[in-house]
């Protein structure tokens, strides 16, 4: 059967997607629902309709692993003389697995990142990520029942593939994003802090501000922007308990 996959975006010129300038392709579809969500558009696995006062647009293009992997070789140049690379984010784009393990192994020789939630199936993981030369890994929260009240799941599949990433041998950051309240207490920063001291392969951790105009496409996507979190409580940016167990740790 023909494996095609839905894209909801291309960015080119990325610079916060991995080293370098990038080009980062935005997969459709995410089985998390993170209050916090700032790409709506990310979540259904469906083509949808967005709406704006300047008129209606279709987002969600299917693309055949060819296609995707022709846009992205005629780039290939550039972004290696850029130190960068491509990128696969979402959404999440392991719920594509086979999309994109075909699209990538389509690819000239250029840097690949997988952006990830984890929330994935270990063998779906495991396709993707050996595939890749960089792994950017979301790490919300610890605590699992915390973790479904404010991503509608468990984190069962985030912490099994957490642990199977360290045994790949492909390098990863950790990216927290910080929502108040929620994944900036210190309690959780504390156990993702124990969670990956001495992790073989973990480059550093990346902290995430909360993105104040998270809310901003949801009337857009025709979808309930309903934070589970006070939005307006300013985040704890707090950087000790990583410091404490000596691991690299940064703002961005
Ligand atoms: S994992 Fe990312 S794309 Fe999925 S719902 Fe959460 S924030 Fe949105």
């Amino acid at each position: 059967m023909l494996t095609r996959g839905l894209v909801f975006d291309i960015k080119e010129f990325a610079i916060h997607d991995g080293p370098g300038i990038r080009t980062t392709v935005f997969l459709k579809g995410c089985p998390l629902r993170c209050s916090w969500c700032h790409n709506p558009e990310g979540i259904s696995p469906h083509p949808q309709t967005m709406r704006s006062p300047i008129g209606e647009r279709t987002v969600g293009t299917w693309y055949t692993p060819e296609a995707l992997a022709g846009i992205l070789n005629g780039q290939a140049d550039i972004l290696r003389d850029a130190g960068g690379g491509v990128t696969f984010s979402g959404g999440e784009p392991l719920l594509q697995a086979a999309f994109v393990a075909e699209t990538i192994d389509r690819l000239e020789d250029v840097h690949v990142v997988l952006d990830t939630s984890g929330c994935a199936s270990e063998g779906a993981f495991r396709r993707v990520a050996t595939r890749c030369d960089l792994v950017y890994y979301d790490l919300k929260i610890v605590a699992p029942d915390l973790h479904a009240q404010h991503t509608g799941r468990g984190n069962a599949p985030i912490l099994r593939n957490l642990h199977v990433l360290g045994t790949l041998g492909v390098p990863y950051v950790i990216r927290i994003p910080l929502i108040p309240g929620v994944t900036d207490t210190d309690r959780n920063l504390a156990d993702i802090a124990a969670l990956v001291r001495r992790a073989p392969g973990l480059v550093r951790v990346d902290l995430l501000p909360y993105n104040q105009a998270a809310g901003g496409k949801y009337d857009a996507a025709g979808m309930a922007f309903a934070p589970t979190f006070d939005a307006d409580r300013p985040v704890n940016i707090n950087l000790s308990a990583f410091e404490r167990e000596g691991l690299a740790v940064r703002v961005v």
